[in-house]
């Protein structure tokens, strides 16, 4: 990469940090460090980064990484990270919520509760920034992010800024059609009126089945496969043999075989070990291809 460390540090200060631990920004808790770690404090700073930079190296956006292993090797290029500068909620008069991107799911979830705003209960129990979960069509009992979604401000790797309506994009089943050099700065959501108790309701039965179904406390991404059409991934895993697997400090969670879990000192390598080696499980019993829905990113360390 032939960016200019000094000038980088000169004009991005406190902002910019080389050979940052990324571990810590992912909820497995594993991964090397990035040559340039950037933490935007705000729009107007990301745009002069951008525009500095120029495309001229690999760039990839972090969210709360709560669905992205990191490889040991770290990141070979600038990692962004959309953190609280950018989480704000603004009510506008149109039955509209303005979110900014790095704002929590659960945070823009307690404020529709609290504001009796309906169809936000879901996002409660999951632990991603929204920037994220557009990114991912993040969505759980019956809901996607994408349903009431009205549109996004995005800047690409040039630091141009656009706006796109929803019905421009295309959203599946834990994916979209952006293009992967799109920021997402914030989006604007249908808001719809509901009955306050209701909606605490929701959001305290959702949780209990969370509770119920999910491990918690422990350092994992959630599901590390798509469920397959018509099919459940962890059931596929768990009928394979290979729930008890384990490669060094990765295995597979007891409570919902589709989480896999650092026990505390695992390396990314033992993780993808243990990717790889439950979908040849799952293969050879049921001639399933599982397909990723985590995102991995950077390098394996080498001869590692
Ligand atoms: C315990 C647990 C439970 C979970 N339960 C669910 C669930 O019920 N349903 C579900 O769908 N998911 C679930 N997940 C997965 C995860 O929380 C979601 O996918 C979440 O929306 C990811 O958001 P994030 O900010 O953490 O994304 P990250 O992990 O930071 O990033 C994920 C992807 O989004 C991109 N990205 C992040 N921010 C931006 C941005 N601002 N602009 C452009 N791209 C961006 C990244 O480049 C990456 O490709 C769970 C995870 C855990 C740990």
């Amino acid at each position: 990469m032939n960016l200019n460390q000094n000038e980088l540090k000169n004009k991005f200060g406190k902002n910019i940090i080389f050979g940052e631990d990324l571990s810590k920004y992912s909820w497995f808790n594993i991964g090397g460090p990035a040559q340039v770690f950037f933490k935007p404090e705000s729009i107007e700073q990301l745009v002069e980064f951008l525009k500095y930079i120029k495309n001229s190296c690999k760039i990839i956006c972090l969210g709360a990484g709560s669905n992205t292993l990191i490889r040991d090797g770290g990141f070979s290029g600038v990692v962004i990270k959309i953190g609280s500068k950018f989480s704000f909620i603004k009510q506008h008069k149109n039955n509209i919520l303005e979110v900014g991107a790095g704002t929590l799911d659960k945070t823009l979830s307690r404020f529709a509760a609290d504001n009796s705003i309906s169809n936000f209960e879901y996002l409660s129990c999951i632990p991603g920034s929204i920037g994220g979960a557009i990114r991912m069509n993040s969505g759980c009992f019956g809901n996607e992010i994408s349903n009431n979604l009205v549109s996004i401000k995005t800047l690409d790797f040039m630091g141009n800024l656009k706006e796109i309506e929803k019905t421009k994009i295309k959203f599946y089943y834990r994916g979209t059609d952006l293009s992967e050099d799109l920021i997402i700065l914030s989006a604007k959501f249908q808001a719809d009126a509901g009955n306050k108790n209701l909606i605490h309701e929701k959001i305290n039965k959702y949780s209990l089945e969370k509770k119920e179904s999910q491990p918690s406390q422990i350092k994992t991404c959630g599901s590390t496969f798509k469920n397959p059409k018509g099919k459940k991934a962890w059931e596929l895993i768990k009928n394979s043999n290979c729930i008890d697997a384990t490669f060094g400090k990765a295995s597979i969670s007891k409570k919902h075989s589709n989480f896999f879990v650092n026990e505390g000192g695992a390396s990314s390598d033992d993780i993808e070990k243990l990717i790889n080696y439950v979908k040849e499980k799952v293969f050879e019993k049921y001639d399933v291809n599982l397909e990723l829905e985590l995102k991995i990113i950077g390098e394996k360390i080498k001869n590692g």
